[in-house]
């Protein structure tokens, strides 16, 4: 397998798409060739950025979440009270 093939299909690889027979190759590559096992090393760092990024806007949206609890009960009796109603009826 030559570099430039490994390298339109080493997402699949990161992403676990490949067959089995191609995985050997792509592996067998990697071992041989620096270059390309340099850029798999790039690439699994760009995916742990990405992770970290999905991971941080999760948080996000806990905190979201939890102002928006915090709102409604700063919210009089009342209107708390309807807010549940609505949340019954939907
Ligand atoms: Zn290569």
């Amino acid at each position: 397998m030559s570099c430039e093939e490994v390298r339109e299909i080493i997402q699949l690889y990161l992403d676990s798409e490949l067959d089995s027979r191609s995985t050997l190759s792509v592996v067998r590559h990697l071992e041989r060739c620096s270059g390309c096992s340099r850029l798999l090393v790039g690439d699994l760092r760009q995916d742990a950025a990405l992770k970290e990024a999905a991971r941080s806007e999760a948080v996000d949206s806990y905190r979201l979440r939890r102002e928006i609890a915090r709102a409604i009960r700063r919210q009089p009796a009342r209107s708390r009270y309807r807010f549940l109603l609505l949340q019954v009826r939907r």
